[in-house]
């Protein structure tokens, strides 16, 4: 893959911006060089100086538990923050498109359509699995293609073969979006990434690991393309909380082990009570901490279900999608007051 031929016109001769921490990267010393409050905070002690604006200590912790390169890790205001950043790095607003597969993800195509960047929907096949013939189709003048996996909101799998065959014949950027991945069956395509030098993988802090609220979320890539997204990044894009409390939070990963695992039990408990009720038409199978359910009337049950204070998201607007609600897996109390709500509604 040539990223010179992929990268955007305006960024190829481009100087990024050079905060005092890049000048200057030592620990101690009279720090005289940024224009912060050398007298300390109005709140907590340590806020008054500016974070480490290439998060060196968490991107090390993190790249050791998923044995990647620190070169390799892109870290964003979410995962959120990567989407919009491949999207300004390597679209041609205007010019440029880029491939999504409905129904998935919406912020790829918000993402691509603030930036004017065209977006060319190849919808999934009926049973949620891309449509590679008409994939295929679609290759030409597309920068990136996204690729959500367990899918959101239809909670599956998209097969590896067919990845695997797009990852080798596509010229332009392949995200393969993992947010659900720790609750699914199989491995991460980071095993992959020294392979395949288009892949970008993209992770989150916000679903096993519990912290929506930090907006910690990684892209892992090629280092020619973290390099880009370092550029192009604002300064210092992680606050010190989040640097701080993900930082300690990396230690207790067996706290998200056991959790995923309540939550996959909570999933099993859920499967099998929605599918022996009367209005549920079909339970999805599911790789992921939600379901997508089928009902004859979604809309009565989301109202009836909202009336009780039990909020689940519609989708039946989506491709495919008609008569489907989906259902994110709750505490085992949750759940269980979900299926006693809908069983009254029989
Ligand atoms: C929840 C979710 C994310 C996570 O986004 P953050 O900005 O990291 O919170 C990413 N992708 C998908 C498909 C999601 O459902």
């Amino acid at each position: 893959m040539d990223l010179n031929k992929l990268l955007r016109e305006n960024l190829k001769s481009f100087t990024a911006y050079s905060s005092a921490r890049d000048d200057y990267t030592g620990r101690e010393g009279i720090f005289l060089d940024a224009n912060e409050n050398s007298l300390g905070s109005v709140a907590a002690s340590g806020y008054n100086r500016y974070p480490d604006p290439y998060q060196t200590d968490l991107k090390k912790k993190i790249a050791q538990l998923k044995k990647v390169l620190p070169d390799q890790l892109f870290l964003g205001n979410g995962s959120d923050e990567a989407i919009d950043l491949l999207l300004r790095a390597f679209c041609e607003p205007r010019r440029d498109n880029v491939i999504i597969m409905p129904p998935s993800y919406g912020m790829y195509s918000v993402c691509a359509r603030i930036n004017d960047v065209k977006v060319v929907e190849v919808p999934l096949a009926t049973d949620f699995h891309i449509n590679y013939d008409k994939l295929k189709e679609a290759y030409l003048n597309a920068k990136i293609i996204f690729i959500c996996s367990p899918n959101n909101p239809s909670a599956n799998l998209m097969n590896s073969a067919t990845v695997k065959r797009i990852l080798s014949e596509f010229e332009g950027l392949v995200v393969i979006d993992e947010a659900y991945q720790d609750f699914s069956g199989q491995n991460s395509w980071l095993a992959h990434l020294d392979s395949y030098s288009n892949l970008v993988v993209l992770q989150t802090f916000s679903k096993a690991w519990g912290m929506a609220a930090l907006r910690l979320g990684m892209a892992y890539a090629h280092p020619q393309i973290i390099a880009i997204l370092n550029k192009i990044k604002y300064p210092y894009n992680i606050n010190v909380l989040t640097q701080k409390t993900v930082l300690q939070a990396l230690d207790n990963s067996a706290k998200k082990d056991a959790m995923i695992i309540e939550i996959l039990e909570g999933r099993s408990y859920l499967q099998k009570a929605l599918k022996s009720l009367q209005i549920v038409k079909n339970v999805f199978p599911s790789d992921a901490n939600f379901l997508l359910v089928k009902f004859a009337d979604p809309k009565a049950v989301y109202n009836k279900l909202k009336d009780k204070k039990v909020i689940v998201r519609d989708r039946s607007g989506l491709t495919h999608c008609q008569g489907c609600l989906r259902i994110t897996v709750g505490t085992k109390e949750e759940n269980e007051i979900l299926i006693n709500e809908l069983s009254q509604f029989e």
